[in-house]
């Protein structure tokens, strides 16, 4: 009879992981001892009890049979913050795959010592008045850094110095020059820890709508009922999700409990952090990719003392180790970032969901152009759903123009913008308002389409676009299909069959051609590497330093430009071109997203959508601002299809350094698959779509299923083999309800 072995943890911080202990299981334990549990053992030379976690079990015995220590029993269960984490842990590791190493080593955080650094920061010494009576006296001047700095002080008498030269963008010399003048001061303060700590401003605090109050209401109602649950807040922006945000936490801090606020990191802007310290001061803290791992360590200890209440930051903030945790908010709840592009490859809804549930905490998911998987739960009861209706900002829902450019070519405009956009950029430039041109950039991935009829070659067997190769070939990397490259368009005959390729950089040097006194601001990939330089771009923007903000989708997300007054989307195809079953909703939520930063202030908006599928449900209903409409168009296609959410469906990656190898490891786990069970429907492999990377070799294959239960139980089937497989070059990487067909 065989014998089972379990690799223990006893010092659970972030850098011991890696050293296990083996236990021999007791055989009355088989059939309760799983992977993150707590168990007691004998340890060390005195034997002494201590608790420990369980990280993988197998029947293997790495050392000698005779002296191994036999685990003494499962842990009492009790609720502090590590066991939860633990458990979250196990939860990522069984739902998502990768190890229980990898998942702990997400979940916690990495133990770093803090130094006692001494921190500056900006005091205003002059009134709100006289700042921005200087203000405009420096744009006079056409000293920008100095303005931003100067409006960044009106509106917070205090700014973390980091702040001032990193997001604003403002030098030390520009700094001192105001200093010189009796603007600020730059005062520091050792030993002081919090990135941020802003006074807490007396705040206007506004009144609630009918809306509003439903939302906090029926909320407590529940908690205080003590039932949690899952809410969406389907609201457009400004429509005030972020103040029930607010209400919600304020709530949560009466009654002695903590919150997580999740945000895009794109969406991380100054200006919203403000809302938050101004509300809630040194009791919330943020968590971004420009802490050292120091000061986020330092931020995990904070929130085990007790020393703040909230927390804000991307998807990792979730692993927030705070000890009563009430509510985690999850903004803009469609956005890709929340999933992990690296394994264990988590959704960050999913994990979140768990983490309340192990917490008795709830959360809130807000949107306004929700993911699919979200509004289909909240359509079967599964979440409480909450409409936002009116937008608070006033302004109005803007006028939108869907422009075909084959009517542009039939009328003998060859330039890549509409007459419609010339004629109202014109305008605007005459107007001194400002515009927004964007490019959408995903799909890049060399898509074949015909410039005469807007055709795009599309794989017959998945209804996902081809990809030009090398060799006049097409093929589906979602499937393997392959055709060879077509010379003239089947549909109407034109040769004119093109890859797209249009950069945001020419269409600035052509923006140049058309409007030479125009003032153009670029921001894509290259203008932006960094985070700050991003939040630069957008500042000197809102601060009216350009008349036209050229983009990627950058652009159309976080920040608020009431100045803009007409949005320009130029070839919105490129998103729905990509090969991938996503790319019809992620259309609709950079259309609707777009179009949506038009006339937030107080004139109204305009936006010109152009598109060679002007009747495109994405298009049509982002044209109207339709959420409804795309979403019962958009989930008839995937129930059909069998795609997420109607069904689940689980990647499966296999990268080697040799071609054949990795082919025949993706041929052999395939047929593991089909082995199983046969409602399992399991597609490819096929190679990736990048099919080669620094000369490591790709392949995918596809499992379908409705019921997620069974891809997880496939994926423990593949863990298995893979095991026994040991050792082996290549490495695979499960990715369960992909963002993109790969
Ligand atoms: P969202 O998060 O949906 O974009 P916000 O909460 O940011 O919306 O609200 C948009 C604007 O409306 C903000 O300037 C906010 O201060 C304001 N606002 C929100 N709720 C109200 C309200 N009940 N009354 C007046 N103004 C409000
Ligand atoms: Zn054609
Ligand atoms: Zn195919």
């Amino acid at each position: 009879m065989s014998e089972r072995y379990a690799d223990i943890i006893v010092d659970i911080s972030h850098e011991k992981l890696d050293k296990t202990f083996q236990y021999r299981v007791p055989e009355r334990l088989w059939d309760t001892l799983e992977t993150g549990m707590c168990v007691m053992i004998p340890f060390g030379s005195g034997n002494t009890l201590r608790k420990g976690y369980c990280v993988s079990i197998g029947e293997e015995c790495k050392f000698d049979a005779a002296r191994i220590k036999e685990i003494a029993g499962i842990a009492e269960k009790d609720v502090s913050v590590e066991d939860r984490l633990i458990a979250l842990a196990a939860f990522i590791r069984k739902y998502f795959g990768g190890t229980m190493i990898q998942a702990l080593k997400t979940v916690l955080p990495a133990k770093h010592s803090v130094r006692k650094l001494e921190h500056r920061h900006l005091e205003r010494l002059l009134d709100k008045e006289a700042l921005l009576s200087l203000q405009g006296e420096c744009e006079r001047k056409h000293q920008t850094a100095k303005a931003r700095l100067l409006r960044a002080l009106a509106q917070q008498p205090e700014i973390p110095y980091e702040w001032v030269t990193g997001r604003l963008g403002v030098a030390a010399s520009a700094v001192k020059s105001l200093e010189r003048e009796g603007a600020l001061r730059v005062v520091s303060v050792s030993g002081y820890r919090n990135p941020v700590r802003l006074r807490p401003e007396e705040e206007q605090r506004v009144a609630l709508s009918g809306e509003q109050q439903v939302i906090v209401r029926e909320f407590f109602r529940d908690f205080d009922g003590g039932k949690t649950d899952t809410y969406l807040i389907h609201g457009i922006t400004g429509s005030g999700k972020t103040e029930v945000y607010m209400q919600l936490i304020a709530g949560m801090r009466e009654r002695g409990r903590q919150s997580i606020v999740l945000i895009p990191e794109i969406a991380l802007t100054y200006q919203t952090l403000l809302r938050f310290y101004r509300r809630f001061g040194d009791r919330v803290s943020v968590m971004n990719s420009t802490l050292s791992p120091g000061e986020k360590y330092d931020q995990c200890e904070r929130a085990r003392n007790g020393e703040i209440d909230v927390i804000i930051g991307p998807r990792s903030a979730l692993f927030t180790p705070f000890p009563r945790l009430g509510l985690i908010v999850m903004d803009e709840e469609h956005e890709g970032s929340y999933k992990s592009e690296s394994t264990p490859k988590y959704h960050a809804r999913e994990v979140a969901q768990e983490a309340a549930r192990l917490s008795e905490a709830s959360l809130v998911l807000g949107s306004a152009t929700p993911s699919l998987e979200a509004y289909y739960r909240a359509s079967r009861g599964e979440y409480r759903m909450f409409p936002l209706r009116q937008r608070l900002t006033g302004g109005s829902l803007p006028t939108v123009h869907t422009v075909d450019p084959r009517e542009e070519l039939r009328a003998g405009n060859r330039s890549i913008f509409s007459r419609k956009l010339q004629e109202l950029l014109e305008d605007r430039l005459a107007k001194g308002q400002q515009s927004m041109l964007f490019l959408n950039r995903r799909g890049y991935a060399g898509f074949l389409s015909c410039r005469a009829c807007g055709h795009v070659m599309k794989c017959p067997h998945c209804d996902v676009s081809l990809s030009e190769h090398r060799g006049g070939r097409l093929l589906c990397h979602y499937c393997g299909y392959q055709e060879p490259r077509p010379r003239l368009c089947p549909v109407c005959g034109s040769k004119y069959l093109l890859g797209f390729k249009a950069g945001t950089q020419q269409i600035e040097e052509k923006l140049k051609e058309r409007f030479p006194k125009a003032r153009v601001l670029r921001m894509d990939g290259d203008t932006t590497r960094t985070r700050d330089s991003y939040e630069r771009i957008l500042s000197a923007f809102a601060g009216g330093e350009a008349d036209v903000l050229i983009g990627t989708q950058m652009i159309v997300k976080g920040h608020d430009f009431p100045n803009v007054t007409l949005v320009g989307v130029l070839a919105a195809d490129l998103s729905l071109g990509a090969n991938d079953y996503r790319s019809g909703e992620r259309t609709f939520q950079l259309l609707t997203q777009a179009v949506g930063r038009a006339g937030r202030g107080t004139v109204p908006g305009e936006a010109v959508i152009q598109t060679y599928q002007p009747e495109h449900y994405a298009v049509v209903h982002a044209a109207k601002q339709d959420y409804e409409g795309f979403y019962e168009e958009e989930i008839l296609y995937r129930e059909l299809s069998g795609y997420p959410p109607a069904a689940h469906m689980l990647a499966v990656q296999i990268y080697g350094k040799t071609e054949e190898n990795a082919k025949q490891l993706a041929e052999m786990l395939s047929d593991v698959v089909k082995s199983i069970e046969s409602r399992m429907k399991v597609i490819g492999p096929a190679p990736a779509t990048i099919g080669k990377v620094n000369d490591v070799f790709r392949f995918v294959f596809y499992v379908k299923h409705r019921e997620y239960g069974q891809l997880v139980h496939a994926k423990d089937v593949l863990e298995e083999k893979l095991r026994v497989l040991q050792p082996r070059r290549e490495t695979v990487q499960f990715d369960f309800d992909p963002m993109s067909t790969l």
